[in-house]
């Protein structure tokens, strides 16, 4: 019975993963290249973390598992996602009803871990303290030997501070490799996923330095620093190696990436936007008006934290208390200052989301759904046409995607309205309400990259057929052709195909008839437990 691994690369990009496996930096996944099938793998709409890992695991279109970015907004707030917001049955699950098992580490939005025939270490958006294995005290035998495991980066990137950034990101590589080999070793599998997530940290950060294009590429840097993240996908690379050496020769290892990378160059706040077309409107209170004034003359939070940077308090402020300088921010323009009762659209979450302020969706929409919701949405997608490149003066945005061109299925309703693509990906909206008072921005903090639709999937071993692997793989396909791999059928509601032309099988795939729901976990997050993920994925710059 063939073994499948899984390693995630979070964010993981061809663009450099090619070039440093060919230049001998990457030694396993440049074997891996040579005697396995190899590609681009396409991801989600928005291609972020937060739907990617679910639609990867689902093997369904957010429509059908419903989680559509890191938080989910209603109204001008939102909550976070975790592990109970997947409402479809995941990979791990499907193969432990077959009675496989399974070990799943560290992949985002698995907390609070589901229970499964086998283990989970909970990824990105678990919060400290939480019991993030299943089962519980799972590493407690290696903690000793390994030291503390962790899930998330600790230090978030400034510029000039590379070499702590780099140190963070190194240990978490070391610790997560270690703990996955001894993982591997020590609990029987059938299906094993490894998952690194400092690779995306690293890009969000370093990109300017391997791009001598970017506005903020200092050649001397790169000279210094190229080599740095090469160290940090080495080291991952290594792990690969070790876990590859452990396995025997009927296993197939898969290689993949939730979505790609490239150079991120602007912010576009869109509400403003929205505000100065008039489909988005403030409230008419003092309060409301003083601060709008104040926005306006350029006293934003990014200006007032300029101002605390440039003190010598930015430290004090950031270590002391996260809420202080949270405190700081919502002292200026945010959703509470929206007026819902006179606001057609609204945009929240990362890359580029709109959302019509729905009657019967929002908590207090006002568009009407059929005609009138059709008519708003077309007016806010003829107005983006005037959004201009603040250099090129030519279009800002690309593509208008409808939600219902990326989603379908019973919670397709949930997403949002509009996908907006600015520039190629160098642009991004700002997930919330606004970093300062400019429509476009350079407002971008420590990022230098973002995400991009095509991340990579490579293919090795034992179902393998060497060679290309199909142009048009996407993220959806991989959830059933491992479950085609493993000798089992594929329900028939996943939305993804089996990756056949890359595969060395001479069964033809078998589907079934699908069944319910997953185990979904009774509990959520507490309170506190979800404002501690939002202020990590703040510190990350997610949140802005
Ligand atoms: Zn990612």
């Amino acid at each position: 019975m063939s073994r499948v691994l899984v390693v995630g690369i979070d964010g993981g990009t061809l663009d450099l993963i090619r070039p440093w496996a060919e230049e001998g930096h990457l030694p396993t996944l440049a074997r891996l290249m040579e005697e396995g099938a190899w590609g681009r793998l396409e991801s989600t709409l928005p291609p972020v973390t937060s739907p990617a890992w679910p639609t990867f695991a689902t093997g369904k279109n957010p429509g059908k598992h419903s989680v559509f970015d890191f938080i989910r907004p209603s109204g001008g707030e939102f909550e976070m996602v975790n592990s109970t917001s997947i409402k479809a049955r995941t990979l791990w699950e499907i193969l432990s009803e077959a009675g496989r098992r399974v070990g799943v580490i560290n992949v985002p939005v698995t907390y609070p871990p589901r229970p499964v025939n086998g283990f989970v270490v909970a990824g990105m958006l678990s919060p400290h303290g939480g019991r993030f294995t299943y089962p519980e005290g799972l590493l407690e035998p290696y903690r000793e030997e390994l030291g503390e495991y962790r899930i998330a980066p600790s230090v978030q990137y400034k510029a000039g501070e590379e070499e702590p950034f780099i140190e963070d990101l190194l240990d978490l590589v070391e610790r997560r490799g270690r703990y996955a080999l001894r993982l591997m070793e020590d609990h029987p599998w059938d299906f094993l996923m490894v998952h690194f997530q400092a690779t995306d940290v690293l890009q969000h950060a370093f990109w300017k330095f391997v791009d001598p294009s970017h506005p903020r590429h200092d050649p001397k840097a790169a000279r210094r620093f190229v080599p740095a993240m090469q160290e940090v996908f080495r080291r991952v690379d290594h792990f690969i190696g070790q876990m590859v050496e452990r396995l025997d020769g009927d296993a197939t290892v898969v290689v993949m990436s939730d979505h790609g990378f490239g150079p991120l160059h602007w912010v576009v706040n869109l509400n403003l936007f929205l505000l100065e077309r008039g489909l988005l409107r403030l409230k008419r209170d003092p309060f409301t008006r003083l601060r709008a004034g104040l926005f306006r003359a350029g006293l934003t939070p990014a200006s007032v934290w300029h101002l605390i940077e440039r003190v010598g308090l930015q430290n004090y402020v950031w270590r002391v208390s996260k809420s202080t300088r949270n405190k700081v921010v919502s002292k200026f323009l945010s959703f509470d200052d929206v007026d819902w009762s006179r606001t057609l659209a609204y945009s929240m979450g990362h890359v580029g989301q709109i959302y019509i302020n729905l009657k019967g969706r929002e908590p207090h929409g006002i568009v009407e759904p059929g005609e009138a919701y059709h008519e708003v949405r077309q007016r806010v997608i003829e107005s983006l046409r005037d959004l201009r490149h603040p250099e090129t003066g030519k279009p800002l945005v690309d593509r208008v995607i409808l939600g219902e061109e990326v989603a379908h299925g019973p919670y397709a309703s949930r997403g949002p309205d509009l996908h907006v693509v600015f520039d190629g990906y160098r642009a991004i909206a700002f997930p919330l309400f606004a970093t300062d008072s400019r429509i476009v921005t350079r407002q971008i903090r420590g990022d230098s990259g973002c995400h991009r639709l095509h991340g990579l999937l490579i293919a090795w071993g034992a179902g393998v057929r060497p060679g290309p692997a199909p142009a048009d793989a996407h993220i959806m396909d991989l959830a059933p052709t491992i479950l085609h791999l493993m000798g089992l059928p594929v329900p028939d509601d996943m939305d993804g195909k089996v990756l056949t032309p890359m595969l060395r099988l001479d069964r033809p795939v078998e589907y079934e008839r699908a069944g319910g729901e997953g185990t979904v976990a009774e509990e959520g997050l507490s309170a506190e437990e979800s404002a501690e993920v939002e202020d990590r994925l703040r510190a990350l710059g997610y949140l802005g």
